[in-house]
Protein backbone atom coordinates (compact mmCIF):
# COMPACT_ATOMS: atom_id res chain seq x y z
CA UNK A 1 0.00 0.00 0.00
CA UNK A 2 1.49 3.49 -0.82
CA UNK A 3 2.37 5.33 2.40
CA UNK A 4 -0.31 8.08 1.30
CA UNK A 5 -3.23 5.42 1.49
CA UNK A 6 -6.12 7.02 3.69
CA UNK A 7 -7.13 4.35 6.30
CA UNK A 8 -10.08 2.34 5.66
CA UNK A 9 -13.11 3.60 7.51
CA UNK A 10 -16.36 2.15 7.08
CA UNK A 11 -18.81 3.94 4.83
CA UNK A 12 -21.72 4.82 7.32
CA UNK A 13 -25.39 4.11 5.66
CA UNK A 14 -28.68 4.00 6.86
CA UNK A 15 -30.97 2.38 7.45
CA UNK A 16 -29.84 -1.19 7.79
CA UNK A 17 -32.32 -3.90 6.23
CA UNK A 18 -32.77 -5.34 9.43
CA UNK A 19 -32.79 -8.59 7.89
CA UNK A 20 -29.28 -10.76 8.14
CA UNK A 21 -28.26 -11.81 4.35
CA UNK A 22 -25.52 -13.99 3.84
CA UNK A 23 -23.23 -12.28 1.32
CA UNK A 24 -20.37 -14.09 -0.24
CA UNK A 25 -16.86 -12.03 -0.78
CA UNK A 26 -14.23 -13.21 -3.27
CA UNK A 27 -10.79 -11.54 -2.49
CA UNK A 28 -7.86 -11.56 -4.80
CA UNK A 29 -3.94 -9.71 -4.69
CA UNK A 30 -1.17 -10.23 -6.63
CA UNK A 31 0.97 -6.84 -5.75
CA UNK A 32 2.90 -5.57 -2.78
CA UNK A 33 2.49 -8.79 -0.41
CA UNK A 34 -0.62 -10.23 -1.30
CA UNK A 35 -0.82 -12.19 1.65
CA UNK A 36 -0.65 -8.59 3.50
CA UNK A 37 -3.31 -7.16 1.52
CA UNK A 38 -5.59 -10.42 2.09
CA UNK A 39 -5.11 -10.67 5.62
CA UNK A 40 -6.12 -6.95 6.15
CA UNK A 41 -8.54 -6.93 4.37
CA UNK A 42 -10.65 -9.63 6.30
CA UNK A 43 -9.91 -7.52 9.12
CA UNK A 44 -11.78 -4.63 7.62
CA UNK A 45 -14.62 -6.51 6.44
CA UNK A 46 -14.89 -7.57 10.26
CA UNK A 47 -15.62 -3.52 10.38
CA UNK A 48 -18.41 -2.60 8.13
CA UNK A 49 -21.75 -1.66 9.74
CA UNK A 50 -24.09 -4.04 10.63
CA UNK A 51 -22.48 -7.27 9.24
CA UNK A 52 -20.17 -9.90 10.92
CA UNK A 53 -17.58 -11.98 9.24
CA UNK A 54 -18.90 -15.75 10.11
CA UNK A 55 -16.39 -17.11 8.29
CA UNK A 56 -13.36 -16.95 5.97
CA UNK A 57 -11.28 -20.17 3.81
CA UNK A 58 -7.42 -20.39 3.55
CA UNK A 59 -5.60 -18.71 1.78
CA UNK A 60 -4.38 -20.23 -2.22
CA UNK A 61 -2.04 -19.48 -4.33
CA UNK A 62 -3.49 -18.71 -7.67
CA UNK A 63 -2.04 -18.25 -11.51
CA UNK A 64 -3.31 -15.47 -12.89
CA UNK A 65 -6.02 -16.16 -15.58
CA UNK A 66 -5.66 -13.26 -18.60
CA UNK A 67 -2.17 -11.71 -18.88
CA UNK A 68 0.74 -14.21 -17.58
CA UNK A 69 3.12 -11.70 -17.31
CA UNK A 70 2.04 -10.63 -13.86
CA UNK A 71 2.55 -12.78 -10.32
CA UNK A 72 0.38 -15.31 -8.96
CA UNK A 73 -2.43 -14.14 -7.00
CA UNK A 74 -3.58 -15.07 -3.42
CA UNK A 75 -6.98 -15.24 -2.72
CA UNK A 76 -9.27 -16.17 -0.44
CA UNK A 77 -13.62 -16.16 0.29
CA UNK A 78 -15.36 -15.08 3.38
CA UNK A 79 -19.08 -15.32 4.65
CA UNK A 80 -20.72 -12.20 5.90
CA UNK A 81 -23.48 -12.42 7.81
CA UNK A 82 -25.03 -8.02 7.00
CA UNK A 83 -28.09 -6.32 7.16
CA UNK A 84 -26.18 -3.77 4.24
CA UNK A 85 -28.12 -4.05 1.05
CA UNK A 86 -26.02 -5.13 -1.79
CA UNK A 87 -25.42 -2.06 -3.64
CA UNK A 88 -24.26 -0.60 -0.29
CA UNK A 89 -21.88 -3.88 0.18
CA UNK A 90 -20.71 -3.23 -3.02
CA UNK A 91 -19.66 0.75 -1.92
CA UNK A 92 -18.10 -0.55 1.15
CA UNK A 93 -15.83 -3.38 -0.76
CA UNK A 94 -14.95 -0.23 -3.38
CA UNK A 95 -14.05 1.66 -0.11
CA UNK A 96 -11.69 -1.10 1.21
CA UNK A 97 -10.34 -1.77 -2.23
CA UNK A 98 -9.42 1.95 -2.32
CA UNK A 99 -7.74 2.23 0.54
CA UNK A 100 -5.77 -0.68 -0.51
CA UNK A 101 -4.10 1.66 -3.27
CA UNK A 102 -6.34 -0.01 -6.44
CA UNK A 103 -5.94 1.96 -9.43
CA UNK A 104 -9.16 0.99 -11.45
CA UNK A 105 -7.56 2.50 -15.01
CA UNK A 106 -5.23 -0.55 -15.45
CA UNK A 107 -5.99 -3.51 -18.26
CA UNK A 108 -8.73 -5.99 -17.20
CA UNK A 109 -7.45 -8.98 -15.69
CA UNK A 110 -4.38 -7.12 -14.93
CA UNK A 111 -2.12 -6.85 -11.62
CA UNK A 112 -4.26 -5.74 -8.84
CA UNK A 113 -3.22 -4.54 -5.02
CA UNK A 114 -7.22 -5.84 -4.05
CA UNK A 115 -9.77 -6.76 -5.49
CA UNK A 116 -13.09 -7.34 -3.39
CA UNK A 117 -16.08 -9.34 -5.06
CA UNK A 118 -19.49 -9.86 -4.57
CA UNK A 119 -19.95 -13.18 -5.13
CA UNK A 120 -23.83 -14.21 -3.38
CA UNK A 121 -25.79 -12.35 -1.74
CA UNK A 122 -28.47 -14.88 -0.18
CA UNK A 123 -30.38 -16.71 -2.87
CA UNK A 124 -30.74 -13.25 -5.18
CA UNK A 125 -30.37 -12.79 -8.20
CA UNK A 126 -29.33 -8.96 -9.26
CA UNK A 127 -28.67 -7.73 -13.30
CA UNK A 128 -27.58 -4.17 -12.90
CA UNK A 129 -25.42 -2.34 -14.81
CA UNK A 130 -22.71 -2.00 -12.00
CA UNK A 131 -23.85 -5.38 -10.17
CA UNK A 132 -24.27 -8.52 -11.41
CA UNK A 133 -24.94 -11.35 -8.32
CA UNK A 134 -23.87 -14.01 -8.32
CA UNK A 135 -20.28 -12.60 -9.91
CA UNK A 136 -20.59 -13.50 -13.67
CA UNK A 137 -17.26 -15.34 -13.31
CA UNK A 138 -18.09 -17.25 -10.25
CA UNK A 139 -19.20 -21.02 -11.78
CA UNK A 140 -16.22 -21.39 -13.90
CA UNK A 141 -12.99 -19.82 -12.17
CA UNK A 142 -11.28 -22.44 -10.02
CA UNK A 143 -9.58 -19.54 -7.75
CA UNK A 144 -13.06 -18.48 -6.31
CA UNK A 145 -14.74 -21.67 -6.51
CA UNK A 146 -12.32 -23.46 -4.40
CA UNK A 147 -11.76 -21.27 -1.83
CA UNK A 148 -15.47 -20.58 -1.37
CA UNK A 149 -16.16 -24.67 -1.70
CA UNK A 150 -13.77 -24.60 1.78
CA UNK A 151 -16.85 -22.85 3.46
CA UNK A 152 -19.95 -22.60 1.49
CA UNK A 153 -20.04 -26.27 -0.51
CA UNK A 154 -23.54 -26.79 -0.15
CA UNK A 155 -24.62 -23.38 -1.19
CA UNK A 156 -26.09 -23.28 -4.08
CA UNK A 157 -25.24 -20.23 -6.87
CA UNK A 158 -28.48 -19.51 -8.29
CA UNK A 159 -28.76 -20.72 -11.80
CA UNK A 160 -25.64 -22.88 -11.82
CA UNK A 161 -25.86 -25.31 -8.96
CA UNK A 162 -23.99 -26.16 -5.77
CA UNK A 163 -20.25 -25.29 -5.21
CA UNK A 164 -19.65 -28.46 -4.81
CA UNK A 165 -20.74 -29.77 -8.16
CA UNK A 166 -19.09 -26.44 -9.68
CA UNK A 167 -16.18 -27.45 -8.75
CA UNK A 168 -16.18 -30.76 -9.68
CA UNK A 169 -16.59 -29.94 -13.07
CA UNK A 170 -13.67 -27.61 -12.83
CA UNK A 171 -10.29 -28.18 -13.61
CA UNK A 172 -8.32 -26.77 -10.89
CA UNK A 173 -4.39 -26.72 -12.24
CA UNK A 174 -2.90 -23.91 -10.77
CA UNK A 175 -4.82 -23.30 -7.35
CA UNK A 176 -2.66 -24.47 -4.22
CA UNK A 177 -3.87 -23.95 -0.84
CA UNK A 178 -1.32 -21.83 1.75
CA UNK A 179 -0.48 -24.43 4.60
CA UNK A 180 -0.09 -21.40 6.85
CA UNK A 181 -1.42 -17.92 6.62
P1 LIG B 1 -13.24 -5.58 -11.00
O1 LIG B 1 -12.27 -5.25 -12.08
O2 LIG B 1 -13.44 -7.05 -10.82
O3 LIG B 1 -12.92 -4.92 -9.69
O4 LIG B 1 -14.66 -5.01 -11.48
C1 LIG B 1 -15.26 -3.94 -10.83
C2 LIG B 1 -16.53 -3.56 -11.57
O5 LIG B 1 -17.41 -4.65 -11.64
C3 LIG B 1 -17.24 -2.44 -10.84
O6 LIG B 1 -17.51 -1.43 -11.76
C4 LIG B 1 -18.52 -3.06 -10.33
O7 LIG B 1 -19.61 -2.16 -10.40
C5 LIG B 1 -18.71 -4.23 -11.26
N1 LIG B 1 -19.39 -5.37 -10.66
C6 LIG B 1 -20.48 -5.99 -11.18
N2 LIG B 1 -20.87 -7.00 -10.42
C7 LIG B 1 -20.00 -7.06 -9.36
C8 LIG B 1 -19.90 -7.92 -8.24
N3 LIG B 1 -20.76 -8.94 -8.04
N4 LIG B 1 -18.88 -7.69 -7.35
C9 LIG B 1 -17.99 -6.68 -7.56
N5 LIG B 1 -18.04 -5.83 -8.62
C10 LIG B 1 -19.05 -6.02 -9.52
Amino acid sequence: TPPSAPAFKPVRRWPLKLIMVDAYIGLGSNLDDPQAHIIRALEELKQLPGSCLVGRSSLYVTSPVGPQSQPDYINAACRLGTELGAHDLLEQLQAIEHCHGRLREGEQWGPRTLDLDLLLYGSEIIDMPDLKVPHSELHRRCFVLQPLHEIAGDVVVPGHGSVSDLLAAADCNGVRKLDHD
